[in-house]
Order: structure tokens, then C-alpha cells, then sequence
């Protein structure tokens, strides 16, 4: 772990056993932090917070383009890490860097847009804002795409003048322990700590401690109901969840219709073995198109390569760790032992002992909406499920039945359709003939129960910081209005 800028262990000695998903191999251990390790780490941050809160922003900004720089530097050695430790096929996490660096340098540029405002005051007065940052920020991340949260989620909080102590997944710690020394060879110690171990543990005295005031959590729905009730026991806190989504993508009958087979398989981040919180896990198809976009979509998902996550080549790699295989595959036989459901593509998994891979899975609901977990649930894993509809407002209404509402995407030609259904779909982010892109400088967020808050744009940066506000009476006499 990273903690003051120096390498340490557990105190008590602790460690995790790191699995390559691919091949079933120990690869190396990494600590199991205790609270008290996650307390040190803590008091570290706090130390370092006034002197990096009065540093100025424009050299924040500076130490923030070199860590931009680092990971650029060092990207093909994180890539490769988190192919070892996440299972991701190189070619997307070589794309990771490049959306890391972006995003680190997108923030880094953003530091003098803190600005506040004044206010008309009464007479001989001056009334401004001015935003401050909290403190300590706790950061927790998932295992999906771990270098790229690990660099881009404590940009905006060392923008804002904050220290950080970071928490990547137990899954997929390597590269965040990379990030953490590189930054250690550029900021003053305690600016940010990173902290691997169980989020029963780390996570849980993270959330819980009295001087973490604001969190940060992505992650499921559950573990961040749980962040909500835990930040909650000792102190108040500013917290803001980024969680899952069952997301749907509608193809209208004037889509484009190859165009919208390319955006259902992109969408669903088969390239990530559907590990992506955006994936369009529900595709909608109107009638009129449900044979031929299913002729369609299992050629375009048969071509997918699976393979060595490490081979350039490869287009679906290995599932992050055994728990989540084992998860993907119930998923898959009660889709398999479900009549409603029909086997479009995939369904067959290998291993455990080749390797956690499973093949692209498509199923196809022909009776449309039903009480299906492969319909209701985030599965987290490469299945695909794809239902036919009939009319506008039907599709809606079950794209919007779910407590869920993260992303959506709409495949159509006209600019009615398109216009409606972006009004009339509860979801943070929504797509029009595109999917899964996201957009530097965009707002990203879930509605419902996928999330509090927006991350990636300029209200990130403000989230991190607190208002605050002044009034100076300069002239006597004045003071009313
Ligand atoms: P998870 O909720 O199991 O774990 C996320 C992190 O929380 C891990 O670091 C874990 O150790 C920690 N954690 C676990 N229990 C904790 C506790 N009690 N207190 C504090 N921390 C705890 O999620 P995961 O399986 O790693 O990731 C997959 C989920 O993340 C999916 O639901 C996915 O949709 C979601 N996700 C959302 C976004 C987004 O931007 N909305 C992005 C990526 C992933």
C-alpha cells in the first residue's frame, strides 16, 4: 500500500492472494489492510490536507499533468498489469490510458474554473462565494476498469484542493498500487494514500471514520446502499454513489439497421465481458426488424474473438474473478432452463480450470417483458438479452420500469422519435445512434437507484468542494437593504 508516500504492508501482516482470471494462477499477494491501517492512512491525509489545500491551484494543476504524464509514460506497463490482474483484453486497457490521460488532463485544465461569484450587496458591502474543498476524501472504486478509476477518480478531488486515500477493488489492486507510487514521486506525501484489502474492512472504516467527510463510492447498488447507511453512523457526510444499470437500447423501425446491430454489440461492452456499469444489457428491437436484427446480431456476436487477454488480437477476454464467473453462469442456466428465453448465441462457458471465460451470450425473449432475473437483474458478465416490441409508448414504459436508470441509447432516423424518446427516458446519460461512448467533459450519472451525483464534467470538480460564503461591510452605514 501507499501511505505518507511510502510502501507499507498490514500491521498485521495480512495479505490477498492476486489471481490471473485467465489462467487460474497466483500471481503475486497484495496486504490486507485493517483499520488501523486505513486510520493511518487517514491521519496521513489529513496531515497533508492544509498545505496542499493552500497550494496553488495552477500547481496543483501542474503535479496533476504530471501524474497524466506518468501514466502516459507508464501505460503499456499498466495495461499490462490489469490484463494480468483484471482479465480485460489489452487493446481496450491500451484505450483505458488514453481515456485516463484525458481526464487527468481535462481537470488539470479546469483548476481555475473554481470560480465563485458576488452578489449585490447593501450599501458600502462586498457579499462573494468562494468554494473550499472538504478535507480527507475516501475514494472507492470496482474491479472493471481499475487503472483508469484509479487515475481519473482522484483528479477532480486534488484539483479541488482535497487529499485523497484511495480504495481499489481486493479483485484488481495492482495497478491502483502502480498509480499510487507514481504519484508518491510527485505530490508531498499524504496527498494520496491508496489502501488495498476487503471493503467489509477497508471500505466499511473508510466510510464510517469521523475525519473521511466526504465520500465517493462506484461500485453495485447494494454496496452503495450500504455506503449511505454507513456514512451515516458516526458523523454527516457528503456522499455521491455511481452504481449499476440494466440498461435498455431501442431500435425503432426506421433505424439504421446495421448501424444499430454494431451499437447493441458495442453497447454491451462485450469487450469488457459485459463488466461496464453502461452496458445496454436490454435491447428492445421493434417487430417489423426482430428476425433480421437477430440474424444479424448473432453473426456480428459469433465474430468475437475470445481468447488471451494479453494477445492483441483478442476482442473478449477472461471474468474478473470466480465469485462474478459464478454469477455470469447462473445467470446463463436459468436463461438455458427457461422456455420464454431462446439461445441466440454463446451460452457455453469453459473452465473454471481453463481460465474464468464465457462466451458471448445472446437470449431472445420472443414473448416480450417477463419475470426473468435475466431481464430485472445487472448481471454484470457478456449476456445479452433482446425482446421485441410493437408500439412507442409500450417501449417506454418498460425501458422505464426498472428501479434502475443509468444509461439508455435510441436507434432511429427520425428526429421525432429521437426527440421524444431522449425526453421520455428516465437515465442519466442517453445515446442516439451511438452507445456506450462517453464524452470527455459529459456529465455521467445514474437516476434512480444507479446512482447520486454526476462525475466527468465540470460539476464533478464542484462536488468536491464546499460553498462558501462572505460578506464584508467596508463603508459604516451600510449593512441593510
Ligand atoms: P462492489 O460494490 O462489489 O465493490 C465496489 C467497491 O466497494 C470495492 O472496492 C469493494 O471492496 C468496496 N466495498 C465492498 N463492500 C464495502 C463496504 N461494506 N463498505 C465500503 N466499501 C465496500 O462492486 P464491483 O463488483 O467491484 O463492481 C461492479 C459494480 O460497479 C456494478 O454494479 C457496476 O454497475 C458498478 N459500476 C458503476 C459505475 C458507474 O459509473 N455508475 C462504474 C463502474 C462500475
Amino acid at each position: 500500500m501507499i501511505i505518507d508516500n511510502r510502501p507499507v504492508g498490514a500491521v498485521d501482516g495480512g495479505r490477498l492472494e492476486v489471481v490471473n482470471p485467465a489462467t487460474g494462477q497466483v500471481v503475486t499477494t497484495i496486504p490486507a489492510a485493517t483499520e488501523a491501517d486505513v486510520d493511518a492512512a487517514v491521519a496521513s491525509a489529513k496531515n497533508a490536507f492544509d498545505g496542499w489545500k493552500r497550494t496553488p491551484a495552477v500547481v496543483r494543476a501542474r503535479l496533476l499533468n504530471e501524474i497524466a504524464d506518468a501514466v502516459e509514460t507508464h501505460g503499456e506497463e499498466l495495461a499490462r498489469i490489469d490484463a494480468i490482474d483484471n482479465g480485460t483484453p489489452i487493446s481496450m486497457l491500451r484505450n483505458d490510458i488514453r481515456l485516463a490521460t484525458t481526464q487527468l488532463r481535462y481537470f488539470a485544465g479546469l483548476a481555475l474554473e473554481l470560480r465563485g461569484q458576488s452578489i449585490p450587496p447593501p450599501a458600502g458591502g462586498l457579499n462573494y462565494t468562494v468554494h473550499e474543498p472538504f478535507g480527507v476524501v475516501g475514494r472507492i472504486v470496482p474491479f472493471n476498469h481499475p487503472m483508469m478509476f484509479a487515475a481519473t477518480k482522484i483528479a477532480a478531488p486534488l484539483v479541488a484542493g482535497n487529499t485523497v486515500v484511495l480504495k481499489p477493488s481486493e479483485h484488481t489492486s495492482l495497478s491502483a498500487l502502480r498509480i499510487g507510487e507514481l504519484c508518491a514521486e510527485i505530490l508531498p506525501p499524504g496527498v494520496v494514500n491508496v489502501v488495498t484489502g476487503l471493503g467489509a474492512t477497508v471500505g466499511a472504516r473508510l466510510t464510517t471514520h469521523p475525519d473521511v467527510t466526504r465520500i465517493a463510492f462506484t461500485g453495485s447498488v447494494q454496496t452503495g446502499l450500504g455506503i449511505q447507511r454507513q456514512a451515516a453512523t458516526e458523523r454527516v457526510k457528503t456522499v455521491t454513489l455511481e452504481l449499476g444499470g440494466k440498461n435498455p437500447l431501442l431500435v425503432f423501425p426506421d433505424a439504421d439497421l446495421d448501424a444499430a446491430v454494431a451499437g447493441a454489440i458495442r453497447g454491451m461492452n462485450f469487450t469488457w465481458q459485459g463488466q461496464s456499469c453502461g452496458s445496454t444489457s436490454r435491447v428492445y428491437v421493434h417487430r417489423s426488424l426482430w428476425h433480421e436484427f437477430l440474424d444479424r446480431l448473432k453473426v456480428g456476436v459469433e465474430k468475437l474473438q475470445i481468447g488471451d487477454p494479453q494477445n492483441d488480437k483478442t476482442d473478449v477476454g477472461a471474468i474478473v474473478c470466480r465469485s462474478q464467473y459464478d454469477r455470469v453462469v447462473r445467470f446463463i442456466e436459468a436463461g438455458t432452463a427457461d422456455p420464454r428465453a431462446r439461445l441466440i448465441a454463446g451460452g457455453d462457458v469453459e473452465g473454471p480450470d481453463a481460465g474464468l471465460f464465457v462466451r458471448p451470450t445472446v437470449f431472445a425473449f420472443d414473448e416480450g417483458d417477463c419475470d426473468s432475473p435475466l431481464l430485472h437483474e445487472e448481471i454484470f458478465g457478456p449476456v445479452l438479452s433482446v425482446l421485441p416490441f410493437d408500439e412507442y409508448d409500450e417501449v417506454i414504459a418498460r425501458a422505464n420500469r426498472l428501479p434502475l436508470g443509468l444509461t439508455a441509447s435510441v436507434w432511429t432516423t427520425e428526429l421525432s422519435t429521437a426527440m421524444r424518446a431522449t425526453r421520455d427516458l428516465e437515465a442519466g446519460y442517453v445515446w442516439v445512434n451511438t452507445s456506450s461512448i462517453h464524452i470527455p467533459g459529459a456529465p455521467f450519472g445514474g437516476f434512480k437507484n444507479s446512482g447520486v451525483g454526476r462525475e466527468e464534467g465540470v460539476e464533478e470538480l464542484y462536488s468536491y468542494t464546499q460553498q462558501k460564503n462572505v460578506y464584508i461591510q467596508f463603508e459604516r452605514g451600510g449593512g441593510s437593504h
